[in-house]
């Protein structure tokens, strides 16, 4: 099973942003380098996107695709890759929603998905998306 390394300091901007956008989500993407030896993905830096469905739905979110492919070019040829991404529940558990299952169709994107209250974030999962629309497998953080 792939585990996942993210730094502190990623996962305290990620409660951040979780925490000021709340009620609605946050979202953005996640860079960093797969180990094939040891089966890991480790998480380097967060770039934050703006949620383009925050306005009108705040319960659902989408990366901007213009910044992803901005992070692509960037870091083509480079050891980094856009990993994953991460989004939060505004009240709700860190596990995926039927709706997150609906959009998991990238098998190797990892989902970084924070609970979040009016006092912040509470927690922090990360999931790999099962092939076949089989859902969601968790990824222990290391
Ligand atoms: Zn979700």
């Amino acid at each position: 099973m792939t585990g996942v390394t993210i730094p502190p300091e990623c996962l305290r901007t990620i409660g951040d942003l979780a925490e000021r956008a709340y009620p609605a989500e946050c979202c953005g993407l996640l860079v960093g380098c797969r180990d094939v030896d040891s089966d890991e993905v480790r998480i380097t830096r967060i770039v934050p996107s703006i949620n383009l469905l925050a306005e009108e739905t705040p319960r659902r979110f989408e990366v901007d695709p213009a910044l992803r492919f901005r992070l692509m070019r960037e870091l083509r040829g480079g050891p980094e890759e856009i990993v994953g991404h991460y989004h939060s529940h505004p009240d709700g558990p860190a596990v995926p929603s039927a709706r997150d299952a609906e959009m998991a169709f990238e098998p190797d994107l990892l989902w970084v998905i924070v609970s979040a209250g009016a006092g912040g974030a509470t927690e922090t999962a990360a999931y790999f998306p099962l092939p076949e629309g089989g859902g969601f497998s968790r990824a222990p953080l290391l």
